[in-house]
């Protein structure tokens, strides 16, 4: 099978160029400008834009467990219909996944039903901290999670020796969760019903900055890779940028780059509880300032759905998280037609840098060998985001009523067309991936 892509704006060499793209099986075969060869099927991509694949390096897509917040299936239609080629799925489902066996379980699961490319992460308990070596060379896998403070599900390390056995084990990059369970317990007499604002100040800023701080220290001891996920404070990004290390890498996500409080709370009430939390809005330009000084290297969407009648619970019944998966592609390219980040900063954010940091075979650029996962956009078009276009089992997102000047287009997976002009067509193609 081959498929021509013509005339398109395509990312290549940094820069949007008019090429055109043959791809054979799963494969990219050229990229080049007026490809004449004969191809089974031609696409003509007049006005569309090609990025590499986009990649969502954060989502929960609740199987096992929790079919009604969403499914394997459900979670990656979401995801490609907004335009995102592959996740990493994190492992505080029901029963957790923090045996081989619950692992293979999942890679069970996901084959012939996932719409997109994933790979799962292994969670970390005190139990398990000792017998991660197997995780080497796993495909399917993209690290080991670690929650050093509790959010939803019963994932947690939180005393020391263990965290740092963690970090020290894992033949894998280790991808945490950074909130300081100890001060979490401490500060519960915070909380008070009723009044979801006191969220964010129960999960206080000290709360993340302290648990980070000491996570660096763990991973530069033992010189080992950390990730850590959902930075929410800008005293974490100044303490990376006064604290350069090559062992610690950053993320963020879309909601804490656009939402602030009290604000979103305001507006949202118990729909704008996540954990970490949203902040004020000195926090989210803190963070801003880690993007724009590339201290942060991704963007996960830390896709987390809950239904619309569980997020309408009194506060702090409600539980904590919000669905992204479907939204971060737009949200971060409206970010680039604005101005506010560059065209390569976007594609390092969603792509390049997921694919580096990880270790991904094969992804991370629009070049021949390459397996054809593509984005496909029409940029300075306008799309408001709404409710009624989510896919997610939650049917919601916090970003309703948003309008961003990029309206998704189609989504190629593996080669296979799986999204055209906003239509899921090829399903099921999604393959696990695999890592350096
Ligand atoms: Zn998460």
């Amino acid at each position: 099978m081959s498929l021509l892509l013509k005339n398109g704006q395509v990312y290549y060499k940094d820069e949007l160029q008019n090429l055109d793209i043959l791809i054979e099986d799963n494969q990219i075969k050229k990229v080049e400008k007026n490809i004449s060869d004969g191809a089974n099927e031609v696409k003509d991509c007049t006005g569309l834009t090609i990025f590499p694949g986009f990649i969502d390096t954060h989502v929960h897509f609740r199987e096992p467990g929790h079919p009604k917040k969403e499914t394997l299936e459900s979670g990656s239609r979401a995801a490609v219909l907004g335009g995102i080629t592959g996740i990493f799925e994190m492992p505080n489902t029901s029963p957790i996944t923090d045996n081989k066996e619950m692992l293979e379980d999942k890679l069970t699961r996901a084959k012939d039903n996932m719409h997109c490319n994933y790979a799962f992460y292994f969670g970390a308990t005190n139990e398990n901290s000792d017998k991660l070596g197997f995780l080497k060379g796993f495909d399917g896998c993209c690290g080991v999670k670690m929650f050093v403070g509790s959010s939803t599900g019963d994932l947690l390390v939180k005393d020391d020796f263990y965290i740092e056995q963690v970090i020290k084990n894992s033949p894998r990059i280790v991808s945490i969760h950074s909130e300081d369970e100890d001060m979490l317990l401490a500060r519960k007499n915070i909380i008070e019903e009723g009044n979801v604002k006191s969220h964010y100040k129960w999960r206080s800023v000290e709360c993340a900055v302290s648990s980070t701080k000491k996570l660096i220290a763990f991973a530069n001891k033992h010189m080992k890779n950390i990730h850590i996920l959902h930075i929410t404070t800008k005293n974490e990004v100044d303490y990376l940028r006064d604290n350069k290390t090559d062992f610690a890498t950053f993320e963020t996500t879309p909601q804490h780059l656009t939402l602030y409080a009290p604000d979103i709370y305001d507006q949202l009430n118990t729909f704008a509880q996540i954990n970490p939390p949203i902040r004020t809005k000195d926090h989210r330009d803190g963070i801003w300032k880690g993007v724009d000084d590339d201290l942060i290297s991704i963007i996960g969407s830390d896709h987390s759905p809950h239904t619309k009648e569980e997020k309408k619970q009194p506060y702090p019944k409600s539980p904590s998280g919000m669905p992204g998966t479907q939204t971060i592609g737009l949200i971060m390219t409206d970010y680039f037609l604005k101005g506010k980040i560059t065209l390569k900063k976007l594609v390092d954010l969603l792509c390049v840098n997921p694919c580096k940091i990880f270790g991904i075979k094969n992804r991370g650029a629009l070049k021949a060998g390459n397996v054809a996962d593509l984005t496909i956009y029409k940029l300075n078009e306008k799309f408001t985001i709404k409710d009624e276009w989510i896919e997610s089992k939650c049917g919601w997102t916090p970003f309703n009523g948003t309008t961003v000047d990029v309206t998704p287009y189609g989504t190629i997976i593996n080669g296979k067309t799986t999204v055209w002009n906003q239509e899921l067509i090829e399903k099921g193609f999604g393959k696990p991936y695999s890592f350096n």
